[in-house]
């Protein structure tokens, strides 16, 4: 199952000329996830080359403006194109009355919006993964989140099938989805006689914004990705405490620990230069790209490789997009809007 993280907008607090500011694409299997939707999210998701996905659920880390400010519009828009599916939006307590607020702005939608305020725990579950909550360290109440998969079972071993004169065909499939079955002989076999042993699903984590902390680095022990905030370099290191943020360097610390596999540095101050904060965090841990807004990050199963970092930029995400938006990517004119 295809599994793509899409780097939105990568600033902190305020868009610069190259970067948008909070919002990570989640694209597992038939599921769109955004966390985060920053000022301009509907642009940059026009941009990337994905088209306006039609996002199933909305997961906000905080209720800070760079982190949510594209909701009115991405609503409304979804309105104008008459969208009917629910759309879920996640995160933590006042989303309800910042949601009821901005309600004036949006006005009525066509389509279900469900809003659910939430702590630690699982949020959401679709096939085969599930996504959790957990606390994070900031200056309001924040929350960061994980895509964990579950193990899947083991590698068809076709000599032991062969072997056991198990015949081929429907049989096989059921031994791998985890079943014994009685064969025509009347033996039974049960799954673990053909199947190698249980392979691991991929965890994809994001941060929000926050000081490190156990809660992120509890998530992360082991993650395929972590998506860390980065708003300082190690000059600043005193106000990343003060505003509750992290040094570049301090996510890769905390990356080292958790023993991720990637680590992806995101929501870099406007003083922030990309190459710098990937110097300094490649001091404490090797495996460390700073997307630009657009990257993607293709994660394949283990046993197929390491992820791999599609590199976006104008008009189309690696040139041409490797993940599909679900839905029709609609065609408004301006006088639409
Ligand atoms: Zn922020
Ligand atoms: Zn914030």
């Amino acid at each position: 199952m295809d599994l793509f993280v899409t780097f939105i907008g990568t600033a902190a607090s305020v868009p610069t000329a190259t970067r948008s500011t909070a919002a990570t694409l989640i694209a597992r299997g038939g599921d769109r996830w955004l966390v985060d939707c920053g000022e301009g999210t509907q642009r940059q998701l026009l941009r990337s080359g994905l088209g306006l996905v039609d996002v199933d659920v909305v997961l906000l880390t905080h209720l800070h403006g760079d982190h949510l400010l594209g909701l009115p519009g991405l609503l409304k828009t979804y309105g104008l194109r008459e969208r009917d599916r629910p759309l879920a939006l996640i995160g933590p307590p006042g989303l309800a009355g910042l949601l009821e607020r901005l309600g004036v702005v949006v006005g009525r939608t066509p389509y279900p919006i469900w809003i659910e305020e939430t702590g630690p725990g699982v949020v959401l579950e679709t096939a085969g993964a599930r996504m959790e909550a957990f606390h994070t360290d900031h200056s309001v109440p924040s929350l960061g989140y994980a895509l964990v998969e579950d193990p899947r079972p083991g590698a068809f071993d076709l000599a032991a099938a062969r072997a056991l004169r198990i015949p081929e065909g429907p049989l096989y499939g059921r031994l791998q989805r985890g079943e014994a079955v009685a064969l025509p002989d009347a033996r039974e076999v049960r799954p673990e006689e053909v199947l190698g042993p249980q392979r691991p699903g991929r965890t994809v984590v994001l941060s929000g914004d926050t000081r490190p902390c156990a809660g992120t680095e509890a998530a992360a022990a082991g993650a395929t990705l972590l998506v860390h905030e980065a708003t300082f370099l190690e000059d600043e290191s005193q106000r990343a405490v003060e505003t509750r943020h992290s040094t570049a360097r301090e996510a890769a610390e905390l990356a080292a620990r958790a023993g991720v596999e990637l680590l992806a540095l995101t929501h870099l101050s406007s003083r922030t230069l990309p190459r710098e904060a990937r110097r300094q965090a490649e001091e404490a841990f090797p495996d460390v790209i700073v997307p630009r807004d657009f990257d993607q990050v293709e994660l394949p199963f283990p046993e197929r490789g390491g992820p791999v970092v599609h590199r976006g930029g104008e008009g189309g995400v690696g040139r041409g997009p490797r993940v599909a938006a679900s839905g029709d990517p609609g065609s408004l004119s301006s006088d639409d809007l």
